[in-house]
């Protein structure tokens, strides 16, 4: 590796020898058409399969067994990201038993957002450069003005994916890797996509016992479940780090958009976890709707989670801004 190649995100560790350089971010040919691949595979085929999914409904009527396998897989490929990839994994939130740990990460997998270890990694590089440079997915660096605007919600949300430095997972996930049975759901990644793409249509196919059935189970229950989630959850990366409320001080610009806090299952409450990101609750409080954090709850009154632990009222009181600033809707 030449001088000329390290980024201004290289850091200097001490080993053995002596200090070595160690990227926090690689770059290279291989890892772009990767993330190529990935986008169109798991990015495109989503809106191309919905279009079908639609299509298809001139041959097949839906029947209320493709909505029941759509909301299904939604809720547990949803709920395995946010309490999942997001709250347990990325942050070390709660504890979880190691069954809990391995259902979360294969079921997350499932959703096509990246492998368990990939998804932490872009996620922990994303909280420590908020909406500055090296936050893979700002919308707030793409120049000022309607159209600054515009393009950075459309990089924020979408187009970040298609090539983007990736965070080295030795220095952003040295956890994950040295958690086996994690390393091994990550590694057969593709092969739960496929399985939460096969699952509806094989459900699909033996309720309505017929071929139809099993295509119209795979697109409604797989790849329209999965288009759904994603831009539910590229919705937080973009438009709740421009429009929204911000009822406590953090230093990068992200919101609360407390109409979604149910179809986002609690994620939606974004300010709140950036503010507080050691929080199993993203809602913060009992009445802030906030669905992961209510299946932690659970599982830990069923003896699976641990250390659920919410900030003190004074910490929250500590951090909250005045009434006229928190509810600014955009920073100028
Ligand atoms: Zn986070
Ligand atoms: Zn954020």
């Amino acid at each position: 590796m030449s001088a000329e190649e390290l980024t201004p995100a290289t850091e200097f560790t001490e080993s053995g020898g002596g200090a070595r350089p160690r990227r926090k971010v690689l770059s290279s040919p291989y890892l772009h058409r990767l993330q190529r691949r990935h986008f169109l595979l798991f990015d495109i085929l989503p809106i191309v399969g919905t279009a079908g999914a639609i299509a298809f409904l001139a041959v097949h009527a839906i029947r209320l067994s493709d909505l029941i396998l759509l909301f299904v897989f939604w809720l547990l490929t949803g709920l395995a990201i946010t309490v999942g990839y997001h709250r347990l994994f990325t942050h070390r939130t709660f504890k979880a038993t190691r069954s809990v740990t391995v259902v979360l990460a294969v079921l997350g997998s499932m959703a096509g957002q990246g492998s368990v270890i990939s998804w932490v990694a872009l996620h922990r590089r994303h909280h420590e450069c908020s909406d500055r440079e090296g936050d893979p997915h700002s919308p707030n660096l793409s120049g000022s003005g309607f159209a600054g605007r515009l393009k950075g919600l459309a990089h924020s949300h979408f187009l970040w994916m298609r090539r983007h430095e990736y965070p080295n997972i030795v220095h952003y996930a040295p956890d994950l890797l040295k958690n086996q049975p994690l390393v091994r759901v990550a590694r057969l990644y593709y092969y739960w996509v496929v399985l939460g793409l096969l699952l509806p249509g094989i459900i699909g196919g033996l309720v309505t016992m017929s071929w139809t059935g099993a295509v119209s189970g795979l697109l409604w229950g797989g790849l329209v479940r999965i288009f759904l989630l994603e831009h539910i959850v590229w919705a937080i990366n973009s438009f709740l780090h421009m429009f929204g409320t911000r009822p406590y001080d953090s230093r990068e610009n992200s919101r609360n958009g407390a109409v979604f806090a149910l179809i986002t299952l609690g994620e939606a409450w974004h300010n709140n976890h950036h503010a507080f990101p050691d929080s199993p609750s993203f809602g913060l409080e009992w009445y802030r709707l906030d669905p992961g954090f209510w299946l932690i709850r659970l599982l830990a009154a069923g003896g699976l989670a641990s250390e659920v632990d919410v900030p003190s009222s004074e910490r929250r009181a500590a951090k909250r801004l005045p009434a006229t600033t928190a509810t600014t809707a955009t920073r100028a």
